[in-house]
């Protein structure tokens, strides 16, 4: 069977083709311009590939209940050429091919699941932390969606003592986003955050926010496993520094062979950026067989 994948995000597309077993064919990305730019070439690029079914993971908020009217749409998004945009549907007409949708995290999850990190385990958790943090939940073998979908990015923190930064989401003064995203980073230190490795106080006070994160995640979902991605990941010293502050605020409460082995439980992904690429892919499948 080919598959085809959809990564849609705010700033890039990243399409791409393969089959069940998880292999990448062919791969291309394209800055988001406005739907009208750009899904005449995304379009293109499917067309042609003999792709049986597609699977897009998207960025939201988006509509995931098949009973509604606007199933398959990007909904309330801040950025407006896409507000109410049927970004399954247009596809499904103009590919005529079975098509599944998710959040980008919720597939970034089921790519870990069925091929990374979370494989064999029936719940884990995958979050991003970049532009955006977002949060995928696989749970008991699936996606959780839901009311509308996990907006894990936007749970409220308790703000460090010493921290007066405001954080950048419009919404909460406390939120995850709003205090540890790439551009709260950015922010709060009025430099980019990859040139800000060298100073330890910065990522003490990330891995303070991403650790109480976590610890409501382990407390609410008992997450069999944890995978972080994103930009901002990429500061390797940062995992340490987490795992040594969700030891420190779970105080001894969860008494597990997977607490008691963090190094194995908060993980790095290990599909090198495709895990939301091929949880496409088995959405793709998923949807053929509904
Ligand atoms: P997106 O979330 O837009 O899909 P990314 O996951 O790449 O994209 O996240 C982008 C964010 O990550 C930006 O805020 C950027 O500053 C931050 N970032 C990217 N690379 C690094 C790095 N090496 N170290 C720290 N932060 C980084
Ligand atoms: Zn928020």
């Amino acid at each position: 069977m080919i598959l085809g994948a959809l990564e849609a995000g705010g700033t890039k597309m990243v399409m791409a083709v393969g089959n069940n077993e998880g292999r990448i064919i062919e791969k291309k990305t394209i800055p988001t311009e406005t739907p009208s730019i750009i899904m005449p070439k995304i379009i293109d690029f499917f067309k042609g590939m003999g792709v049986d079914a597609l699977g897009i993971g998207s960025f939201g908020p988006i509509d995931l209940d098949r009973s509604s009217e606007t199933y398959g749409y990007i909904t309330t998004t801040p950025k407006v050429s896409w507000t109410n945009y049927d970004l399954a549907g247009t596809l499904k007409r103009a590919l005529n091919i079975p098509v599944g949708f998710d959040t980008d995290v919720n597939a970034a999850a089921l790519g870990e699941a069925i091929w990374g990190c979370l494989k064999g385990l029936s719940t884990g958790i995958y979050i991003t932390i970049g532009t955006g943090i977002g949060v995928g939940i696989y749970v008991n073998g699936g996606l959780l969606h839901g009311m509308l979908h996990p907006e894990g990015g936007h749970i409220l923190l308790n703000r460090h003592p010493m921290d007066s930064f405001e954080g950048v989401c419009p919404y909460h003064r406390n939120c995850f986003e709003g205090l540890a995203s790439g551009p709260s980073i950015e922010k709060r230190w009025n430099k980019k955050p990859y040139e800000l490795k060298e100073r330890p106080e910065v990522w003490e006070l990330e891995a303070y926010y991403i650790a109480q994160g976590l610890v409501n995640f382990i407390l609410t979902l008992s997450p069999q496993r944890i995978v972080l991605g994103g930009g901002v990941m990429n500061q390797e010293q940062l995992f340490p520094l987490i795992r040594k502050q969700v030891a420190e605020l779970l105080n001894g409460y969860i008494k597990t062979p997977q607490i008691d082995d963090l190094d194995n439980y908060i993980v790095p992904t290990a599909l090198q950026g495709d895990q939301g690429i091929l949880g496409c892919f088995e959405l793709a499948r998923l949807e053929k067989h509904f």
